[in-house]
């Protein structure tokens, strides 16, 4: 019985001790609106999931490393060349980077340096350029219902990330007003459904003219009338990022940045090339992101790259999972733009450990 009672008092201070702890904790977490608390706690979180030096020489970490951004035109040809791939073809791309170990990212993630690609993987952007039908088609069924066909490269793209979640969906169309990917009827709500299933729009002029050719007000009215046409298909859509037709620029460059035409402004923080090297590391110094360099996506090119890589280890980009954290081996430090990383925290590893 003695044993008994001193057994229940036992809990009964217990009991107290954790309600009052909770009621503190509750008491200093009232004052804490929830937003800061979940930042807070998405923090910690961060802290605890730095990779240790150990991991980031496993996965040979190095986001200093070049990035392939790829350029696709025709998908859904009878024979592949430098501008037209089958979409056997496109698939064997695919299933080549996710082998290689690459994810696919996105051109904005990429232009943010918010590089989540998963740990010990190599971040590789698509983008599509001249909105052909082979990039987004919609079969229409006899009711009048219609879905995506897995043969145009949204579907395959779908397809594959559902079989490989690790590599992801994600690409950038580079497009005209064709109208945009054929099917005029339905133009405005393919706009709208790449974006809401993640992928991006970036323009490509109105009319895909040598820009160079053209006067200062013709190349605003080929931006800004793109870029206008875009954002009211989609509102709350912004057109930020723009693919040279011909790999040509106009005349003044500073118009393929930012113009204006009829009241309507445009601003473009990425300028997309048409060759013919990767990307640098937007961590690092020399990164420009109004002259980005792009790969063909023939398989010569994509077979040259990926033997380069794989005969350069220390030249490509190795994620380390977390876009909070720049890990890099110790000796590229020095290659780093540290006032580009504002509260990023950064990771060395040495290749001796
Ligand atoms: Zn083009």
């Amino acid at each position: 019985m003695k044993y008994r009672k001193g057994k229940l008092m036992f809990f009964l201070v217990i009991f107290l001790l954790f309600f009052s702890v909770s009621c503190i904790v509750q008491e200093e977490q009232a004052d804490v609106p929830r937003e800061l608390e979940t930042v807070s706690k998405e923090q910690d979180l961060q802290e605890v999931v730095h990779a240790s030096e150990q991991e980031l020489a496993t996965w040979q970490a190095n986001e200093a490393g070049k990035v392939m951004i790829l350029m696709y035109h025709v998908i859904g040809s009878s024979k592949e060349s430098t501008w037209a791939q089958t979409t056997a073809n496109f698939r064997r791309d695919l299933q080549m980077l996710y082998e290689q170990g690459y994810a696919l990212l996105s051109l904005q993630n990429f232009l943010d340096n918010n590089i989540d690609t998963p740990a010990g993987r190599t971040p590789v952007i698509l983008t599509f350029d001249d909105s052909y039908s082979g990039h987004f088609r919609y079969l229409v069924v006899a009711d009048g219902t219609k879905k995506i066909d897995p043969e145009c490269a949204v579907g395959v793209l779908l397809d594959f990330a559902k079989q490989h979640p690790l590599f992801g969906h994600t690409a950038t169309f580079f497009i005209n007003n064709n109208p945009p990917f054929g099917q005029k009827d339905f133009w405005q709500e393919k706009l709208q459904e790449l974006v809401a299933l993640g992928f991006e729009i970036g323009n490509h002029t109105l009319t895909h003219p040598k820009l160079g050719k053209l006067s200062s007000e013709e190349v605003q009215k080929e931006l800004a009338g793109l870029a206008k046409l875009v954002e009211e298909a989609v509102p709350g859509y912004k057109v930020d990022t723009f693919a040279l037709p011909y790999g040509l620029s106009p005349q003044n460059y500073e118009l393929a940045v930012a113009g204006v035409y009829e009241g309507f402004t445009y601003k473009h923080r990425a300028i997309l090339k048409v060759g013919a090297n990767p990307t640098l590391s937007p961590a690092v110094k020399d990164f420009d992101p109004l002259h980005l360099p792009r790969i063909r996506a023939s398989s010569l090119e994509i077979a040259f790259w990926l033997d380069y890589f794989q005969n350069n280890p220390e030249q490509r980009y190795i994620s380390d999972g977390n876009p909070q954290t720049i890990a890099i081996p110790v000796e590229k430090e020095v290659l780093l733009d540290k006032s580009k990383l504002r509260d990023k925290k950064i990771l060395l590893w040495n290749k001796d450990i």
